[in-house]
């Protein structure tokens, strides 16, 4: 679920975050910055270090006749230094290096094609991936009450996305292809890099959906916890929902957050603000959530964007209530006002009309926080950065393009609603 536009504190930070100053300045002004992009595409090459753990990487040692010690110094290569190419492995021998390219393996790190800085400190980058697609990343810096500085990095899970939700501008650029693990995982490291910090909150909620591509983004997961050492409590897998697969994350029992992006308090509102919705009734994606939570016990957020005159009213907001207690503890609202985009007549609610739905849902003992928009000015909206470059629309889906596995299989229908 791809939700830069939402983008802010989403849980508390847990690591401390360095006090090292930030290598960018950040202007009041909006930046941006481009490189040449080429139009050959190839596919992702599949012999790529970043994303392997260190026990996978001695095994690819002991495989080329080195001692796995040398695994383990590829992953401090990796991961602590961050080194971004073979020929840089200074500690590794010449040979072993040689070696490894000579069979194909690169460390998998990209480009940034262009970045663009909000005046509070939000910065997107469009990363440039090995076949020439683009894809967008956010860092949010937020620094709280006692000084401390939190930078979450949002990272998306699909070149677009199939699911076409009607406020989201990812949605509206089509659909290429999922990411691979490592893609996922070189955002993270890219923020780090602009921002000269650690990343320590990571939220799947950039273009695509993770749950059409849950096992990559698992083997992120993953990686982001044990390499490069991001608390599983700091990260967060966002869905608007896709048949089967809340089951599925919840039978990881990672200790993660589940946001589900709800929108509406009823069935027929919801299909109409996510077309995907027809294909799970609300009911169903209720009672995953509620079991999400006792197999885990992580609350769930649900994620509720307000759209002036459509989804806003008090009477939404009663609804709501109503719901959320049907289904028991275990939750949180977020109320995020909407972040306008291009090609969309959705309005952003005034702030008073945001009050009283709040107020409305404190009032029936709902736990609820109203998300700050970031990087108004920074094409925030997910999906906006890469449309502003990648003008050719991506293909329409098909039923494959959409398949995450062969268990998650969705009913052709939710393909026609996308
Ligand atoms: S269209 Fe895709 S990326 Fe956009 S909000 Fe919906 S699920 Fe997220």
């Amino acid at each position: 679920m791809a939700l830069l536009q939402f983008m802010c504190s989403v849980t508390p930070l847990a690591r401390a975050a360095t006090t090292r100053s930030r290598a960018i300045i950040i202007s009041s002004s909006r930046t941006i910055t481009t490189t040449t992009t080429k139009t050959k595409i190839s596919p992702p090459d599949s012999n790529v270090l970043l994303g392997m753990s260190e026990e996978q990487l001695q095994q690819l040692a002991i495989d080329f006749g080195q001692q796995s010690y040398r695994g383990k110094q590829l992953h401090h290569l990796l991961y602590k230094r961050r080194v971004k190419d073979i020929h840089e492995f200074s500690q590794v021998p010449l040979a072993f290096r040689t070696e490894l390219q000579e069979a194909g393996w690169v460390v998998g790190r990209s480009s940034v094609h262009s970045s663009v800085t909000a005046a509070d400190g939000t910065i997107k980058l469009l990363i440039k991936l090995e076949d020439n697609r683009l894809v967008e990343t956010v860092g949010i810096p937020v620094t709280d009450d006692k000084g401390s500085v939190r930078l979450t990095a949002c990272v998306s899970s699909q070149v677009g996305c199939p699911l076409r939700c009607s406020f989201c501008a990812t949605g509206k650029g089509g659909f290429s292809r999922n990411l691979k693990g490592h893609e996922i995982v070189e955002q993270v490291l890219a923020i780090e890099e602009v921002f000269n910090n650690r990343v320590t909150n990571v939220v799947f909620m950039g273009m695509g959906e993770p749950m059409l591509n849950l096992k990559e983004v698992l083997a992120a997961h993953r990686c982001l916890n044990k390499d490069v050492q991001i608390g599983q409590r700091m990260m967060t897998i966002s869905t608007v929902g896709v048949p089967n697969t809340i089951k599925k994350l919840a039978s990881h029992k990672l200790q993660s957050t589940l946001a589900l992006s709800l929108h509406a308090p009823n069935q027929k509102l919801r299909e109409k603000i996510v077309p995907s919705a027809k294909a799970y009734p609300l009911e169903a994606i209720m009672k995953d959530c509620r079991d999400y939570f006792h197999e885990t016990s992580r609350r769930v957020s649900f994620e509720y964007t307000l759209l002036a005159g459509v989804n806003d009213d008090v009477e939404h907001a009663k609804e709501l209530a109503e719901l959320l207690h049907q289904w028991g503890p275990g939750y949180h609202v977020n109320l995020i006002p909407f972040n306008p985009i291009d090609g969309t007549e959705y309005k952003r609610p005034y702030r008073k009309a945001i009050n009283m739905f709040q107020s409305m849902l404190e009032s029936r003992k709902i736990t609820v926080s109203v998300r700050q928009t970031r990087g108004l000015d920074a094409s925030a909206a997910c999906g906006q950065l890469r449309n502003e470059f990648q003008k050719v629309p991506l293909a329409a889906p098909s039923i494959e393009d959409i398949q995450p596995e062969p268990e998650f299989a969705l009913e052709p229908e939710a393909a026609v609603a996308c």
